[in-house]
């Protein structure tokens, strides 16, 4: 470890979240001057060598870790997922006989079937409120529309931590994701995807870029009366620079995907880590006696948040100051939710969920 890493603490947020430690030297080290370019990746232009060079080469490393076939296209965009909620109705359920679907698994289901809505028809296909967004439906839950404009659903609900453990089958409808904090986390079937977007905060790279993925049949529906910005295919005409694309962004997202390559072996390599690591901290969840009581039921629980409640406020609050002093931070869960939230993205070292779980397991004994 380096001095600088020496002084970092484990960091559970859930976003923008943390990123791994080769790839903030590596910034650091080329942050002055990019390879001969004599000046910093943040101020070079988009249309000049080094960076048409970086946008190339992250394209390519995500297209090499993801398998991403010739079908399908790869975008560098901005506005986060939030935006995303917006432009996948406006591009794809504009004009279409039939209405999209919405697989509610959590709060940012919710929020982007809430924006399709000012858009177009949209219809909820499972709702999972009843039991307070706990779990993942079964394919033969779904009420599916047939010739449905798409389906969209949230791989893994960050609020929740809900995680489909794979894509829900819906058929012949094109299936739409919000992978915002899975992305990069395991190897993705691509080319079962109409379309999939990740805001990178979570597990991908800084906040500002946001990966959009789309088959490139579905741009035929996009309607030349969308603002340019909003419509897909400005981006895929323009390489991902129809405006200035969010070029440091994409540069750290370029070093995040070759640290997977090169360091962690890939995608599998990286979901084996993440299995790995979230093992240890259900384990104590499970090994607690209900101390620790996890949010999501066992089959749904996410490799990416983990969520569970202490038996009441006061401990929480306790528990939260006891992990700071072991350097654990950012564990407050959200604000709607409620307890603890361990966010394990792939950048969470394996003493940083270690020492979580060492300290669970002592607060326990201290206060059970
Ligand atoms: C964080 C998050 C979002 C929102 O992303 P923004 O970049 O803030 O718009 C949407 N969906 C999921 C699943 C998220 O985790």
């Amino acid at each position: 470890m380096t001095t600088t890493s020496k002084r970092r603490v484990f960091n559970f947020s859930a976003g923008p979240a943390v990123l791994p430690v080769p790839v903030l030297e590596q910034a650091r080290e080329e942050f002055l001057s990019y390879a001969d370019a004599g000046a910093s990746v943040l101020e070079i232009s988009h249309r000049g060598g080094p960076f048409v060079d970086i946008l190339a080469t992250t394209k390519q490393r995500l297209i090499d870790l993801l398998k991403i076939p010739e079908s399908h296209e790869l975008l560098f965009l901005q506005g986060g997922s939030r935006l995303q909620f917006s432009m996948v109705p406006m591009n794809l359920l504009r004009g279409q006989p039939q209405p999209a679907d919405y697989i509610l698994t959590g709060s940012w289901g919710q929020m982007a079937a809430a924006e399709a809505r000012r858009e177009g028809p949209v219809r909820v296909a499972w709702d999972g409120g009843a039991t307070d967004y706990d779990r993942w439906p079964a394919s033969e839950a779904l009420k599916l529309t047939s010739g449905a404009a798409y389906v969209h659903f949230t791989s893994n609900e960050t609020i929740q931590g809900v995680q489909f453990p794979s894509e829900p089958n819906v058929g012949t409808s094109p299936l739409v994701c919000d992978a915002s904090s899975d992305f990069l986390g395991r190897p993705l079937p691509v080319e079962q995807y109409g379309l999939i977007y990740a805001c990178a905060q979570k597990n991908a790279g800084p906040a500002g870029v946001t990966v959009v993925i789309i088959r490139k049949d579905l741009l035929e529906r996009c309607s030349a009366d969308l603002p340019g910005y909003c419509n897909y295919k400005s981006h895929v005409d323009n390489d991902s620079c129809y405006n200035t694309p969010p070029t440091f962004g994409v540069y750290l997202v370029g070093l995040v995907a070759k640290w997977l390559q090169e360091d962690v072996g890939g995608l599998a390599a990286m979901l084996q880590r993440n299995q790995q690591q979230a093992r240890l901290l259900y384990d104590v969840i499970d090994q607690s006696d209900g101390f620790y009581a996890g949010h999501a039921q066992r089959r749904s629980r996410s490799l990416m948040n983990v969520i569970f409640r202490l038996p009441n406020d006061e401990l929480q609050r306790k528990f939260i100051d006891q992990a700071a002093e072991h350097q654990l931070c950012n564990l407050k869960g959200h604000r709607s939710v409620g307890g603890i939230r361990a966010s394990i993205y792939n950048a969470m070292p394996l003493e940083g969920v270690q020492t979580l779980c060492e300290m669970m397991v002592q607060f326990q004994k201290q206060y059970a």
